[in-house]
C-alpha cells in the first residue's frame, strides 16, 4: 500500500491540510494518510501554541469522516521527566527523520511511504535536521501555493543535492507539476491547491471574532469555540 504522512503543527488543522491530503491521495494512490501533530515542532519552539492535546483532538475531529485519514500519536509528549533538582526537563523537538524511520519500521515490504508537504515548508527543507538523509528516506509530495515555481523546489534542496544553476534556470518559468528525481530524492509535485488558508489566518480570525466555517471543518470550529481557543492571540 502507498502511505502518506502529513506532519505539522495543526494549530488548528484546516481545509488546506485536508485538501493537501486529498490531492496527494489521488496523485499517488495513497491507501492511507497519517496525520501527525508535533508536540514540539523544531521550527516553532519559541512560538506559543495550543496544547498538543487540543491540536490532536482537532485532528481527530477533522479526519473523522474520511476512512483513509488516520490521526497519529507518534509525536505525543513523552512522560514528564523530572531532572535532578526537581525541575521539569524541556520536551525534545520532534524531528521528521525520526518519525519517518519509526513509521517505516511498522510497514510491510510492499508498502511505500510518501511525505506530504506544502512548498512554504519545503522552502526551508535544507535547514531541517538531517535533510539529505530525510529526502532519501521516502518520496516527497510537494504542494504548490500561488507564486511558486519549479525553481523554488530545486533551489530549496540541500546544497549537495541541488542541481547546477544552469539546469534550474529554465525552471523559473515552469509550473510546479510532474515528478522530479534528483540525486536520489523523488519529488512528486502538485499544482496549486487553491485552499488559500493558513493556521495563522484562522487564529487571527478567532481573535477578531470572524466565522470559521470557511477555513475549518464544522466540528473543529465548534471545538475552538467550546474550548475558547485562540482568543486574544
Ligand atoms: P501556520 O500558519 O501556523 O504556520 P500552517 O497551517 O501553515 O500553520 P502547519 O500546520 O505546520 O502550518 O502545516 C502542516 C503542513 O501543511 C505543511 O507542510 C504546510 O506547508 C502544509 N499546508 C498548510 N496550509 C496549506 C495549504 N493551504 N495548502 C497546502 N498545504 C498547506
Amino acid at each position: 500500500m502507498n502511505i502518506g504522512l502529513l506532519g505539522g503543527t495543526f494549530d488548528p488543522v484546516h481545509r488546506g491540510h485536508l485538501a493537501l491530503a486529498r490531492a496527494a491521495q489521488q496523485r499517488c494512490n495513497l491507501g492511507r494518510v497519517i496525520f501527525i501533530p508535533a508536540n514540539v515542532p523544531p521550527h516553532k519552539q519559541k512560538q506559543s501554541m495550543a496544547s498538543y492535546f487540543h491540536r490532536y483532538a482537532m485532528v481527530v475531529l477533522a479526519t473523522s469522516n474520511e476512512k483513509q485519514f488516520v490521526p497519529s500519536l507518534l509525536e505525543a509528549p513523552e512522560e514528564t521527566i523530572q531532572s535532578g533538582k526537581g525541575k521539569t526537563a524541556e520536551p525534545r523537538a520532534n524531528y521528521t527523520i525520526d518519525t519517518v524511520r519509526q513509521v517505516k519500521q511498522t510497514l510491510k515490504k510492499s508498502d511505500q511511504l510518501f511525505f506530504l508537504i506544502g512548498i512554504d515548508a519545503f522552502a526551508d527543507i535544507a535547514k531541517w535536521h538531517q535533510a539529505e538523509a530525510l529526502l532519501k528516506e521516502c518520496d516527497f509530495i510537494v504542494a504548490s501555493r500561488p507564486g511558486y515555481s519549479l525553481a523554488d523546489v530545486a533551489n530549496a534542496l540541500p546544497e549537495r543535492m541541488r542541481p547546477r544553476a544552469s539546469v534550474t534556470k529554465p525552471f523559473a518559468k515552469q509550473a510546479l507539476t510532474g515528478h522530479l528525481a534528483i540525486s536520489g530524492a523523488s519529488l512528486h509535485l502538485l499544482e496549486n491547491l487553491h485552499e488559500n488558508v493558513s493556521a495563522t489566518s484562522i487564529r487571527q480570525a478567532v481573535a477578531s471574532k470572524k466565522a470559521l466555517t470557511r477555513y475549518v471543518e464544522p466540528s473543529v470550529a465548534e471545538y475552538i469555540k467550546k474550548m475558547d481557543l485562540y482568543r486574544g492571540r
